[in-house]
C-alpha cells in the first residue's frame, strides 16, 4: 500500500507517516515547509520506504507511480500562524484540498481529510456532536481557517457523492505531543515556553473558556481506525476531558519549581468560549477512545519541549 501525506513534516503529519510505516505502508510526504520542519521526520529519511518532497499542494500536484491513499493534513493549524498567512490558509484549505481529492481521483486512491473542531466555531451547544453545524463567524479573523475547512468537507462530500470517492474526515479537536513548534503561538507551546523561560505564562481573556487536549498518541489511533473504516460522514476525535485554560496554565506550572506568574491578556476575537468533543459516535463506531490522561500525556510532552529548549 502506497500514501501520499500532504503535510507530511507537520505535527499530526509526521506522526501519520510513522505509524503507517510502522504498518508496512510505502509514504510519500509532500509539505511546503511553512509551519513543517525536516527535523520531524529526520528520523524517517533513511528508511527506504519513506520519501518527502518539497511541494505545495494549493499547486496542481502529481505524483508517478501507483498510490492508494491520499491524506491532506497540510494547513496551518495554530490561530497565531493562519492570523499571519490568512491567504496560503485559505488557499490549502480550498485549492490544497481540490488538488489532493483530484490526485486520488486520478489514481483511483481513496481520499483522507484533516478537518477540525473548528467547523463548529464558538459552539452554542456542548459537548459538540457531527450533527451540529456549528456557529462561524466567516468574515472574522479565525474565519480564514474555519470556512477553508468546512468548504473541504463540503468538496470531499461532493467527492464522495458525485464521483463515488472513498472518502473520510476527521474533526481534529485540540492536540498536543512532541513536534509541536514551541514558537506556534498555541497555548500549550506558549505556557510551556513562557514556564522555561521565566516569563508569565499569558492567560488570554479570564481563562475560563475551556478546551479538552488529546495526546497525539490517542489522535493517530483514532485516525488510522478510521482511514480503515467505510464511515464517510465526519467523525469526531479528540479527548473530551474538559478543561478551563486558566486550570491548564495552572497545571502545566506545577511541573515547575518557582514558576513563573499568570497574567491575563486580551481574549482574541471569536476565540471560542468552550470545546469538548462528544465521541460517542467513534467510540460506537471505530471502538475508539482516547487512553491518555492529561498527568501522562503532559509528561511526554515537557520532556521533548525541555530538549528542544536546550538545544535551540
Ligand atoms: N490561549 C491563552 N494564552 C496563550 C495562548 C492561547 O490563554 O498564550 C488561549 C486561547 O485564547 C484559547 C485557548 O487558549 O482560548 C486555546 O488556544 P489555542 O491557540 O491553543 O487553540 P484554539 O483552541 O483556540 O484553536
Amino acid at each position: 500500500m502506497r500514501a501520499v501525506v500532504t503535510g507530511g513534516a507537520g505535527f499530526l503529519g509526521s506522526h501519520l507517516c510513522d505509524r503507517l510505516i510502522a504498518e508496512g505502508w510505502d509514504v510519500l510526504a509532500l509539505d511546503n515547509q511553512v509551519t513543517g520542519v525536516d527535523s520531524n521526520v529526520a528520523h524517517l529519511l533513511k528508511h527506504p520506504k519513506f520519501r518527502i518532497l518539497r511541494a505545495d499542494v494549493s499547486n496542481y500536484i502529481d505524483v508517478p507511480g501507483p498510490v492508494d491513499y491520499v491524506l491532506h493534513f497540510a494547513s496551518p493549524a495554530s490561530p497565531v500562524d493562519y492570523l499571519k498567512m490568512p491567504i496560503p490558509t485559505l488557499k490549502v484549505g480550498a485549492l490544497g484540498t481540490h488538488n489532493a481529492l483530484g490526485l486520488a481521483r486520478a489514481k483511483n486512491a481513496k481520499f483522507f481529510l484533516a478537518s477540525t473542531s473548528e467547523c463548529y466555531g464558538d459552539p452554542e451547544i456542548s459537548p459538540q456532536h457531527e450533527e451540529y453545524w456549528g456557529h462561524v463567524n466567516p468574515i472574522g479573523p479565525r474565519g480564514v481557517y474555519d470556512e477553508a475547512k468546512r468548504y473541504a468537507e463540503a468538496m470531499t462530500m461532493a467527492y464522495h457523492r458525485f464521483h463515488k470517492m472513498d472518502t473520510h474526515i476527521v474533526r481534529i479537536f485540540n492536540t498536543y505531543g512532541p513536534r509541536m513548534r514551541l514558537n506556534d503561538g498555541r497555548a500549550l507551546p506558549n505556557f510551556v515556553f513562557q514556564a522555561l523561560s521565566g516569563m508569565p505564562l499569558t492567560v488570554y481573556g479570564d481563562g475560563k473558556q475551556t478546551r479538552s487536549f488529546c495526546y497525539v498518541a490517542d489522535l493517530i489511533e483514532g485516525i488510522y481506525r478510521l482511514m480503515m473504516s467505510d464511515e464517510h460522514l465526519p467523525v469526531n476525535i479528540g479527548n473530551p476531558q474538559e478543561i478551563t485554560i486558566f486550570e491548564f496554565a495552572e497545571r502545566i506550572r506545577k511541573y515547575f519549581e518557582n514558576a513563573p506568574p499568570i497574567i491575563f491578556k486580551q481574549l482574541p476575537q471569536d476565540d471560542p468560549k468552550q470545546r469538548c468533543p462528544d465521541i460517542s459516535k467513534a467510540k460506537r463506531i471505530l471502538k475508539w477512545e482516547p487512553k491518555v490522561g492529561l498527568e501522562e500525556g503532559l509528561k511526554l510532552t515537557l520532556s521533548y519541549f525541555k530538549d528542544v529548549f536546550k538545544k535551540e
